[in-house]
């Protein structure tokens, strides 16, 4: 409560989560030298695959006779073969803790192949607590208002929840599926009235949002918003210099997935310290120390992620950070590259609208943007994928482009990786 504020204190606790108690040990631990921070994670992460080796098949076998044998934690941890996807989906069963159940959530990932799984309201607590904290760094208070430029949800439930969520959190929405000069003149008059204390957003949704005000001869610096926290893709230069001119703010980095919540976030001197919740390993490095990245969540239980690849990659940065934090600091090579879907009445569509589209129904799916009227979508069926199937996910897509955009599917085996060894789900136009 001492950080969080009666209200949002009672609304989590009623949801089951208790944020407070996971920032009030947060904070401790920030106030802790490198090496007792050290310490606290291989705590955790001792605790962690104890339980891991309890209550699941698949780590038992994986790594219980060593930890049965006294073999130290880290040791065993920097000795596995690291775990993805692909493992976790062929093995689900086998890694779930049912003596730790939890809500079910799905990554709307690039890949073009939802991943669900569950998770916990005690990993659930770190997570926003963890969220909360990291946020005071620039001075945001759990509280403070948020400017939103992110997904609507699909569906009339989700929808209702998401807009009570956003009601009882302070949060102002642009949504990323609709974006074009009137829907971005329009937000900008309305943040105008409720004036948010911080932009949360994906790079490329404020970048477009920059672009559209300034061709209305709009001053984004009438906003007054100080703070511009970009996450979801990769954060490129010109995009954080475009962001911080338009608006006279701030741009903040955060790393983070829906799968582990934040990894990384960057500190008031720009650079990404490793937060305590996770421990990083970097696999195979190079001469140059850049390697995949490996995240092992500290607090999950319900669906362990131990020594979990995300694709990314990146390297430790041992040497310490101006600003003083405990935590090492993480640099990102490569991450994640969101785009978006065209429109022939000059709207945007944030691409990740068809992975809500898609979710459950199909194995795979590629989507390129061949002409502005003109999408062909691979598809690697998961069972029957039938006309009636396809039309309705022909008019759902419709509904945000346009009517008069084509949707033409083709049904395959297989869809091969990229020259760049990445699954994209969406192609944009050249
Ligand atoms: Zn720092």
């Amino acid at each position: 409560m001492e950080y969080l504020g009666n209200k949002l204190d009672l609304i989590f606790k009623l949801i089951g989560e208790d944020v407070s108690g996971s920032m009030v040990e947060l904070k401790k631990v920030e106030q802790l030298d490198s090496k007792n921070v050290e310490k606290y994670k291989l705590n955790k992460l001792k605790n962690l695959m104890e339980f891991a080796c309890d209550n699941s098949v698949f780590y038992g076998s994986l790594f219980g006779d060593e930890l049965a044998n006294g073999v130290d934690p880290q040791e065993i941890l920097s000795q596995m073969k690291p775990i993805d996807k692909q493992v976790i989906r062929e093995n689900f069963e086998d890694m779930i803790c049912e003596k730790a159940p939890g809500g079910w959530r799905c990554t709307s990932g690039t890949s073009g192949s939802p991943f669900v799984f569950p998770k916990d309201k005690r990993a659930l607590s770190y997570m926003d607590g963890m969220m909360f904290s990291v946020y005071q760094w620039h001075g945001i208070d759990p509280c403070d208002r948020q400017a939103r430029l992110w997904g609507r949800a699909v569906g009339r439930v989700a929808g209702f929840s998401q807009k009570m969520k956003d009601f009882v959190l302070g949060r102002k929405r642009l949504s990323v599926f609709a974006m074009n000069d009137v829907s971005c003149r329009e937000y900008f008059y309305a943040l105008k009235k409720i004036k948010p204390r911080y932009f949360y957003c994906y790079p490329n949704a404020i970048y477009q949002f920059a672009l559209s005000l300034e061709r209305q001869g709009l001053n984004g610096r009438d906003l007054g918003v100080p703070i511009a926290i970009c996450t979801g893709e990769v954060l490129f230069p010109h995009c954080r210099e475009k962001i911080e001119e338009s608006f006279g703010c701030k741009v903040v980095n955060e790393y983070g997935s829906s799968e582990n919540g934040i990894i990384g976030f960057e500190c008031e001197f720009g650079r990404m310290h490793i937060l305590p919740t996770v421990i990083v390993q970097i696999i195979n490095p190079d001469a140059g120390g850049f390697g995949k990245i490996a995240i092992t969540e500290l607090n999950s239980r319900s669906l362990p992620f131990i020594n979990y690849t995300n694709g990314d990659v990146g390297r430790l940065d041992m040497g310490r950070c101006c600003c003083g934090k405990p935590f090492d600091v993480l640099e990102i090579k490569d991450a994640r590259v969101d785009s978006y879907i065209k429109c022939q009445d000059g709207t945007i569509v944030y691409d990740a609208i068809l992975a809500y589209i898609f979710s459950g129904k199909v194995a795979q799916f590629r989507a390129i943007q061949e002409r502005i009227d003109l999408i062909t979508i691979k598809v690697v069926p998961n069972g029957a994928f039938g006309v009636d199937l396809q039309d309705s996910i022909s008019l759902k897509i419709k509904s945000y482009l346009g009517d008069n955009v084509s949707i033409i599917f083709d049904i395959v085996d297989k869809i091969p990786h990229e020259k760049s060894g990445k699954l994209r789900y969406f192609i944009p136009m050249n």
